[in-house]
C-alpha cells in the first residue's frame, strides 16, 4: 500500500515556507524583496518549479552536485541499498558500503591517508580533524599543542569550533564571545600581489608569515588548516599550488599537522580528484564532504595517516578518538558516494571536465575586456570574476539584483558579494556551456543597467 501525500498547492509554497521554515544563510526579511524558488523536481543540471519553469543549477546546489539531479546510476544504487540496509550504528558494527568507501578513498590517496572517520556535514569533519590533531599531540605527550592556524578569508564551517578557524566576519562576529580564535596568517590570494610582485614572490611572502608564526609559537600549535587552491566561500579566492607545497614543508619542519579542507574543492572540482595532488603533497588530515555523495545525502569524511591512527591505538579507552555521532557512516550516504566514485571510474570525468572548462573559459573570455569586470579567473570547473562597484550602495545590492536577473534568464546563480562565480555540475553539454556563459553575461549587463 502506498500512502500518497496531498501535494501542496504550488501557490502556497512560498508563503508557507516563509512562515514555517527558517532558511539558512538568509535574513528572512529579505525575502520580502528576494524571490524564494519552489523546487518540485530536478533532472540533470536543471531544477523545475511546480509550474514547470526550469533553472540551470549553475552553482551545483551549494557546490554539492557533481553528476546532475536524479542521476540514473546513483538512483539505482540507492534503491538497491535501501532494500538491503538503510542504517546501522558504526560503533561495534560495520557494513560493506563504509568498508568499500574507506578503502577506495585510501587508494585514491595512494594509501597515504589510510583511515576514514565518518560524519555527516562539513563543519563536523573540520571539528573532528581539529580534535584528532590536538588529541594526537596529547597522546604523544605534547598537550601544550592546542592552538590552530587558519588563512585570512578562510571558511571551514559554522559550528562554534569550526568558526574558530573561519575568518569571514559576517559569519563570525555575532558569535565572537563564544569562539576560541585561531591564528590568522596572510592570504596567498593572487589578486593581492603588489606592483611588480609576481605570483611566486607573493606566495613566498605569504609563506614567510607562516614561518614567522611557527618560529615563535610552534610548541603551542597543533595544526594549520587550509582550503587547497580555492577559498570558495571567501569569493573563489585562488592561490598557487606552490603555496601548499610550502605549507607542507613548514609543517614538517615545525612539527605541526597540515589539515586540507577539501570539502568544496575535492572530488574533481579543481581538475584533479584532490586539489592537493596539484602541489604533489598529502596533508596529515583531509576533510571531504559536499560532492562526495554526488550531492545526494549528508556525508563527510576525515582521512588521516597511519602514524596518526597509531597514536590512538591502545588498551586505554581515553587514548582512543572520542567523537560520537548517531548517523556515522550511514550506508545510504556511503552507497551514494560509491556510486559517485563509480561514475568517476567509468567516464574519464577529469579529462572531459578539462575540455568542458576550456570551452566555458573561451565563452566567458569576452568578460575580460568588460570595463566593469576584474580578475576573471578559473581553477578546474570553478569560474569567477569581480564586478567593479565603486558605489557602496551598488556593491551592497549587487548580489541580490544579479540573482534576480539570472533567474529571469533560467539561471540559478548567487554571487558572493560582488564576486560572480560559476560552479556547474560536471554533466553540461557544450551547447549548455555556451548558453550558460551567454546568460551570465546578459545577467551581468542587466544588473549594471539597474544602477544607471
Ligand atoms: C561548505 C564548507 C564547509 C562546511 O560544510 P557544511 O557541510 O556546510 O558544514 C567547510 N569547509 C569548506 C571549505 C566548505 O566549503
Amino acid at each position: 500500500m502506498t500512502l500518497n501525500r496531498t501535494p501542496l498547492a504550488p501557490d502556497d509554497w512560498v508563503a508557507r515556507s516563509l512562515q514555517a521554515v527558517w532558511h539558512p544563510c538568509t535574513q528572512m526579511k529579505h525575502h520580502e524583496r528576494v524571490p524564494l524558488i519552489p523546487v518540485a523536481r530536478g533532472a540533470g543540471p536543471w531544477l523545475y518549479d511546480p509550474a514547470g519553469q526550469r533553472y540551470l543549477d549553475a552553482i551545483s546546489s551549494w557546490w554539492v552536485n557533481l553528476f546532475g539531479h536524479a542521476n540514473p546510476q546513483i538512483n539505482a544504487a540507492l534503491k538497491t541499498q535501501l532494500d538491503t540496509l538503510e542504517h546501522v550504528m558504526l560503533a561495534g558494527c560495520t557494513h560493506q558500503p563504509a568498508i568499500e568507501l574507506a578503502e577506495r578513498l585510501a587508494a585514491l590517496t595512494q594509501h597515504t591517508l589510510g583511515h576514514a572517520f565518518f560524519a555527516s556535514d562539513g563543519a563536523s569533519a573540520v571539528e573532528i580533524a581539529l580534535k584528532m590533531s590536538f588529541h594526537t599531540w596529547r597522546n604523544r605527550g605534547y598537550a601544550d599543542k592546542r592552538e590552530f592556524i587558519c588563512v585570512a578569508g578562510s571558511y571551514h564551517g559554522e559550528t562554534i569550533g569550526a568558526l574558530g578557524v573561519t575568518d569571514v566576519a559576517l559569519f563570525k562576529d555575532a558569535y565572537d564571545p563564544l569562539i576560541r580564535h585561531a591564528h590568522v596568517v596572510a592570504s596567498p590570494d593572487v589578486r593581492l600581489a603588489q606592483p611588480g610582485e609576481d605570483a611566486a614572490a607573493l606566495t613566498a611572502r605569504a609563506l614567510d608569515s607562516v614561518r614567522a608564526l611557527l618560529e615563535a609559537r610552534s610548541n603551542h600549535i597543533a595544526a594549520l588548516i587550509v582550503e587547497p587552491l580555492v577559498q570558495c566561500a571567501a569569493g573563489m579566492v585562488m592561490h598557487e599550488p606552490s603555496y601548499l607545497a610550502g605549507l607542507r614543508a613548514l609543517c614538517e619542519r615545525y612539527a605541526v599537522h597540515l589539515i586540507a579542507d577539501e570539502i568544496a574543492v575535492g572530488c574533481g572540482r579543481t581538475g584533479t580528484f584532490f586539489a592537493c595532488e596539484q602541489a604533489g603533497i598529502w596533508p596529515d588530515f583531509l576533510c571531504l564532504s559536499k560532492g562526495i555523495s554526488g550531492g545526494y545525502l549528508p556525508l563527510s569524511i576525515v582521512l588521516s595517516r597511519d602514524e596518526i591512527f597509531a597514536e590512538f591505538y591502545d588498551d586505554d579507552t581515553a587514548r582512543g578518538f572520542l567523537h560520537s555521532h548517531s548517523y556515522t557512516g550511514n550506508p545510504l550516504a556511503c552507497r551514494a558516494a560509491l556510486a559517485t566514485l563509480d561514475l568517476f571510474d567509468s567516464g574519464k570525468v577529469l579529462a572531459a571536465n578539462a575540455e568542458k572548462s576550456t570551452l566555458l573559459r573561451a565563452a566567458l573570455a569576452p568578460l575580460a575586456e568588460h570595463p566593469r569586470v576584474r580578475h576573471l579567473r578559473q581553477c578546474g570547473t570553478i569560474f569567477a570574476f569581480d564586478a567593479v562597484c565603486d558605489d557602496p550602495a551598488e556593491a551592497r545590492t549587487f548580489s541580490r539584483r544579479f540573482f534576480a536577473h539570472a533567474l529571469e534568464r533560467e539561471l540559478l546563480l548567487r554571487p558572493i558579494g560582488t564576486t560572480v562565480y560559476l560552479m556547474p555540475p560536471y554533466i553540461l553539454e557544450p551547447d549548455e556551456l555556451t548558453w550558460l556563459a551567454a546568460r551570465t553575461c546578459e545577467s551581468f549587463d542587466a544588473t549594471l543597467k539597474d544602477f544607471r
